[in-house]
């Protein structure tokens, strides 16, 4: 049986590319300064969406919420094999907190109805709150199960999954619609296909093809945009105004290596350093 599945992507900093240039003054973070990349995480959720629809058929929509430059990840996802992507991207929703984050995903996955599953990343290497999945699964009341890293089964109208917590790993299954949340333990994304590079790399929204003074581009190449309007979403609920959550204050942490013990690579020099460890409650 195919199956509509709906997966949220972020675009993200490249943390991994840190310099000194990566903190304004005022201590927020200069995106300008840092590539953009595709949330790490989300490229395994869109992997298991894939892999969904490669065993069961079906379709996969993508969504990401951010500023235009954020066409660039949709274009990847299509790239990969996507058949249908949207990009939310609203004045009104900048400086959204996860709050109001995951209830203008909500509004936009509803807008992609309709859909059996939705797949998150677990988390995003830059807010890095791990809350956006969770909450958008409460917003949209569907059953929810997070840290997945395999799909064993689909039948029924059951989805039968492997999670991978800290403390082992566990089979549940749960019933359609659901919302997973995946981990970088599930299979590894696959690479975009050269033909879809070609094919797609001059897909574009309408309102990018308008500033280089182009028509519209046909369906098939076009990214949908959406505002705030179009997906009936509360602008009380967006933005500033629907994030309750402040930042009081940012520091910046310095490490400094003015403390350093010396371990002898001897068995005796190990084992006192796991007898420290377990002093120390590090382990054990
Ligand atoms: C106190 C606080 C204040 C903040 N203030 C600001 C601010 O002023 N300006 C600002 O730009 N940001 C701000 N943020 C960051 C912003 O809230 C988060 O970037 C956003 O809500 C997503 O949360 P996250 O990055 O922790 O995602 P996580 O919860 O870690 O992401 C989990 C998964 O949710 C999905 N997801 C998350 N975000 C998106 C998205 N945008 N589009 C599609 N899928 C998504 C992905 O699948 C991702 O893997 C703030 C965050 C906090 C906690």
């Amino acid at each position: 049986m195919p199956y509509n599945i709906v997966v949220l992507a972020k675009q993200v900093p490249d943390t991994k590319a840190v310099t000194g240039k990566a903190m304004k003054d005022d201590g927020t973070v200069n995106r300008q300064a840092l590539p953009a990349i595709f949330n790490p995480d989300d490229l395994y959720a869109l992997e298991m969406a894939l892999a969904i629809k490669d065993s069961y058929g079906g379709s996969v929509t993508v969504l990401t919420m951010g500023p235009p430059q954020a066409a660039e990840l949709l274009r990847q996802a299509l790239y990969r094999g996507v058949d249908r992507v949207a990009l939310v991207t609203d004045r009104r929703a900048a400086a959204s907190d996860t709050l109001a984050t995951s209830y203008i995903l909500s509004c936009a996955v509803k807008t992609a109805a309709p859909y059996d599953i939705v797949v998150c990343g677990r988390q995003a290497i830059d807010g890095d709150t791990a809350q956006v999945g969770p909450q958008l699964a409460e917003k949209l009341d569907l059953p929810q199960i997070t840290y997945v890293e395999a799909v064993e089964e689909i039948r029924n109208g059951k989805i039968t999954v492997r999670r991978n917590t800290d403390h082992g790993l566990e089979t549940v299954a749960g019933p359609l619609p659901l919302l997973m949340t995946v981990t970088d333990k599930a299979p590894d994304p696959r690479y975009p296909s050269m033909k879809r590079v070609m094919h797609y790399k001059k897909a574009m929204t309408a309102s990018a093809a308008a500033a280089q003074s182009l028509p519209t581009p046909p369906t098939e190449f076009l990214i949908e945009e959406w505002n705030l309007d179009k997906i009936s979403a509360d602008p009380q609920r967006a933005g500033m105004s629907g994030s309750p959550t402040a930042v009081k204050r940012i520091q910046a942490i310095v490490l400094t290596g003015s403390e350093y013990k010396e371990i002898k690579p001897t068995q005796e020099g190990i084992d006192s350093l796991v007898h420290e460890l377990i002093e120390d409650h590090t382990i054990g």
